[in-house]
């Protein structure tokens, strides 16, 4: 018997794996269909030795010190500032726009916030509510700077125009006068020094942990005895689709070793218009990996594959919505992550969200009661490719 099955890997399932094991001696078991932990952070290294992120790059940042702290228990970080380019017209431009971007694509030579905020208020269309993406873009810096780096990157990304996605999308980006031209203004920046799949062994790596992987939660369930259930797969799957499939946005990566050191001047590069990608990450740029050759990947956007992006429109809300109200009326499960909440969340945000359903979990009045111990209850033949301690 298990205090709790914890339904995937990832950032979600791991959080609330450590916490209750660590902090209230729970028994765990966690499950993920896939053959590795992590969830989409996962990294390993591929056959030329380069430390690569198979579902696409991932960068931690975040404003919350509890987090970072967190997570500071099971890694050490290498410091890390993203910055990103974009192709547009033939020239490499930051993203964020900023003022070099302005001055770049304009052949301009603006050198004060002042003279840029003129700008874009000379060309901002006002908009009497910003309730979209395009909203958001245009009514900061007009329609030429939307079309160049906004329309068709988007488009491509979510198969859908900016301005049928909610304005929270683009309003990701936010828009610079001065030449700052780091992704991320967050406190905290920084890669895991030796990676997130180590961080995630770190955080698994508990005697009242188990870990089984290549393991389908549909497959399994019925053979498996627990208390609670916390499940971060998709919601809509869950609850056999009943309300109809919730649309979630996929990728298929093409990854890259090229015998060259580097490719490119920085870790990713945007291409909104001409191609059939919207970026290519080089992947040393992010880990600091000194190595001869370079691994690249490519992400092409696609409504077929695994669930990566829910998509944030107002039809899709209104049927999570459906789905959140049968969440919440089914006993002795907890939904959290990306793909359980149908939020765009970041990483911070998961590991935030998990923190805050444990502590809601132990203020239960029966969370004291503890299970039996677990060495028995994996019985032989319930769908178990793998069972280990995921440090392995
Ligand atoms: P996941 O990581 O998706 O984990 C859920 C796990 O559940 C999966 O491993 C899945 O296999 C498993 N699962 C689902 N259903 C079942 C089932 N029935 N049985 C067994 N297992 C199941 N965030 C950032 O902060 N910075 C970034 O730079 C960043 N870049 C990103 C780039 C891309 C391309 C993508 C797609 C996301 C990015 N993110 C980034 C977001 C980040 O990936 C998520 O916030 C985070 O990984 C979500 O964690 P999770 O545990 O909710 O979900
Ligand atoms: N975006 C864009 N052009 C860019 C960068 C971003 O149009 O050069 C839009 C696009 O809709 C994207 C969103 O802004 O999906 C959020 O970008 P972010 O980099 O946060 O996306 P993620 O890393 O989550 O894929």
């Amino acid at each position: 018997m298990f205090d709790f099955l914890v339904v995937g890997a990832g950032f979600a399932g791991a959080v609330v794996a450590e916490r209750m094991a660590r902090c209230y001696g729970k028994k765990v078991l966690v499950i993920d269909r896939r053959d590795h932990v992590g969830g989409n952070a996962y990294d390993h290294c591929n056959k030329e030795g380069i430390l690569v992120h198979r579902y696409g790059p991932h960068i931690f940042h975040t404003n919350a010190d509890q987090v970072f702290q967190y997570l500071s228990q099971f890694t050490s970080w290498r410091p890390y500032e993203h910055r990103v380019l974009a192709s547009v017209d033939g020239k490499l431009v930051p993203v964020p726009i900023n003022r070099d971007t302005v001055n770049r694509l304009y052949n301009l030579s603006l050198t004060s916030d002042n003279e840029v905020e003129a700008f874009f208020a000379s060309r901002a269309e006002a908009r009497p509510s910003v309730r979209t993406s395009e909203d958001v873009v245009v009514s900061k810096v007009g329609r030429d700077l939307y079309e160049k780096l906004f329309r068709n990157y988007t488009r491509k990304q979510w198969g859908k125009d900016p301005s049928e996605l909610d304005a929270l999308v683009t309003a990701r980006i936010p828009v610079r006068t001065n030449s700052d031209d780091r992704y991320f203004t967050d406190r905290h920046q920084a890669m895991p020094k030796h990676g997130y799949t180590r961080l995630f062994e770190n955080m698994l790596d508990h005697d009242n942990i188990r870990v089984a992987l290549g393991c389908d939660f549909r497959y399994l369930a019925a053979n498996v005895h627990y208390r609670s259930l916390v499940y971060t797969g998709p919601v809509d799957e869950f609850f056999d689709f009943r309300f109809g499939e919730l649309p979630y946005r996929s990728l298929r990566f093409q990854h890259e070793t090229l015998e060259t050191e580097y490719l490119q001047p920085v870790a990713v590069i945007n291409y909104p218009n001409e191609h059939g990608y919207t970026r290519i990450t080089e992947f040393k740029h992010l880990t600091g990996q000194i190595h001869k050759r370079t691994s690249i990947v490519y992400e092409f956007p696609s409504s077929e594959g695994d669930p990566y992006y829910p998509v944030p429109t107002p039809e899709n809300a209104a049927l999570y919505k459906r789905y959140a109200d049968l969440a919440a009326a089914t006993k002795n499960v907890h939904f959290v992550g990306r793909l359980a909440t149908y939020k765009y969340y970041n990483m911070d945000q998961v590991v935030a969200q998990a923190l805050t359903l444990c502590k809601h979990l132990a203020a239960a009045p029966d969370f004291a009661l503890s299970a039996e111990p677990t060495t028995a209850a994996i019985t032989a033949g319930a769908g178990l490719r793998a069972v280990s301690a995921a440090a392995g």
